[in-house]
């Protein structure tokens, strides 16, 4: 029975695996791609490499090509290279926290210190301080007073003449006498990486001590991006990533090369010159635009989301049948991680919605795998008659699965009940409708 069930699934599902030329093939393309959305030449080769061991041997779904195959796994790749840590600011610590923000010169820090201010000051009610630690540029400091009395956030008074490493001094001393939450350090830039930066940046964040160390970085910058990220990283310590200029045109390469490079999440995306344009960063969105070839990935999800519901419906009928054995959990159980719960499939069978909530309940993914694991650890004889399985056979399937009695005891009844149910529904099924309703 199982070996004819999953048969249909393979036939269902299987066009054939990705065969390595397939592979190269499609991945010339991506790496044009990326090239051309400016992610840093070293970056790209190592990525194509990667998706290429990962994507030889996949299999490809029916009804799109190989080649749109493996663009929808380098979009997934790229998806989880992008974001796959949160991305919230961190101000838990004991105030006044520290955010230093460090990056080239023209990359945004100004315009980015104040935005940030901006939102913690609305958003999570924190009371922000911001002090501009570049005396280099003329005015830099002024600019930063300007943009606080447009957003309605406090800077520290300029005085002339004070050095970097005093003016943070300042700020956190007036910060911790005035019950500031937040300190925000806007320093100043250098045109390129160089040491006397460098040095000064460390000095300052001796001084402060930041809970954040955000490297502000235009979204433009191309090949040099790696550069830039790696040295910051390496000489200060970054927390994270602020890419600024997303509104422009470029195809956001660079997020994907810092994050590469320094395995730092990228925190925030700046969308414009005014103090709102501040958003949350989008992996899927940067991804997208990034490979440029959103067409593909959204028809190779649409033909994942049939085979799914195929799947799903095969399923459906084979247990309004009444037949489901341990196979068929298991089945089940690979399944639910991926189709949003017991949902998906019980969704298919009528008046099941009162069990859809009980059958959820408590089953998220590390729950699957366990269960999972318990049924695979069964004999075949076992999954076909879970009556047999006595109280040594359950210790035996515990321990092969690193799992406890009564956890196996647990998926026996979860299997039980299921079974029962399916078997009520089935002969419901026969008389044509459901007993109790009128009509
Ligand atoms: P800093 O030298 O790193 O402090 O850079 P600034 O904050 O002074 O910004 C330099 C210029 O870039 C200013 O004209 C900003 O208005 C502009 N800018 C900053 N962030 C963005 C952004 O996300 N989008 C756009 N379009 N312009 C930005
Ligand atoms: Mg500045």
């Amino acid at each position: 029975l199982s070996d004819r069930l999953s048969g249909i699934f393979d036939g269902l599902k299987r066009r054939g695996a990705l065969k390595e030329s397939d592979v190269t093939e499609a991945l010339r393309e991506v790496r044009v791609a990326l090239l051309e959305a400016d992610v840093a030449l070293p970056v790209v080769k190592d990525f194509v490499s990667r998706v290429k061991e990962k994507a030889i041997g996949q299999q490809v779904l029916k009804s799109v090509t190989p080649g749109q195959q493996v663009v929808k796994i380098v979009n997934d790749e790229l998806v989880a290279m992008l974001g796959s840590e949160t991305s919230a600011i961190n101000t838990a610590g004991v105030p006044p926290v520290a955010i230093l923000m460090v990056g080239l010169q023209g990359s945004g820090k100004t315009t980015t210190t104040a935005k940030i201010a901006k939102r913690l000051t609305e958003k999570e009610n924190k009371k922000v301080l911001m002090a501009s630690l570049d005396v280099r540029r003329p005015a830099a400091q002024e600019q930063l007073k300007i943009l606080g009395e447009q957003i309605g956030v406090k800077t520290l008074p300029i005085i002339e003449g004070q050095m970097p490493v005093e003016i943070t001094r300042r700020a956190m001393d007036a910060a911790k006498l005035q019950g500031f939450d937040v300190v925000m350090l806007d320093t100043a830039g250098r045109l390129h990486i160089d040491q006397s930066l460098m040095a000064e940046v460390v000095a300052v964040r001796n001084t402060a001590m930041p809970l954040e160390t955000l490297l502000v970085a235009d979204s433009l910058t191309g090949q040099d991006a790696v550069n830039v990220a790696k040295e910051f990283d390496a000489q200060v310590g970054i927390t994270g990533v602020a890419l600024t200029r997303m509104d422009g045109d470029g195809r956001g390469g660079a997020a994907l090369s810092m994050r590469a490079v320094t395995g730092k999440p990228i925190k925030l995306a700046g969308t414009g010159e005014k103090m709102d344009a501040l958003e949350d960063f989008h992996p899927e969105r940067v991804a997208s635009r990034i490979l440029g070839m959103g067409d593909v990935v959204s028809l190779v999800e649409k033909a994942a989301e049939t085979i799914e519901k195929e799947d799903a419906e095969k399923m459906a009928k084979k247990m309004a049948k009444g037949e489901f054995d341990l196979d068929d959990l298991r089945t089940q159980l690979q399944q639910m991680a991926k189709m949003g719960g017991m949902k998906g499939v019980l969704g298919m069978l009528p008046g099941m919605g009162k069990l859809k909530g009980a059958m959820n309940a408590g089953m998220d993914d590390k729950v699957f795998k366990r269960q999972e694991a318990i049924i695979s650890s069964m004999t075949q004889k076992e999954r076909k008659q879970p009556k047999m399985i006595n109280a040594s056979r359950k210790k035996r399937i515990a321990a092969g699965s690193g799992t406890s009695v009564p956890e196996v005891n647990k998926l026996l009844k979860m299997h039980m009940q299921m079974a029962k149910m399916m078997k009520k529904m089935s002969a419901m099924g026969k008389k044509g409708r459901m007993p109790m309703m009128p009509g």
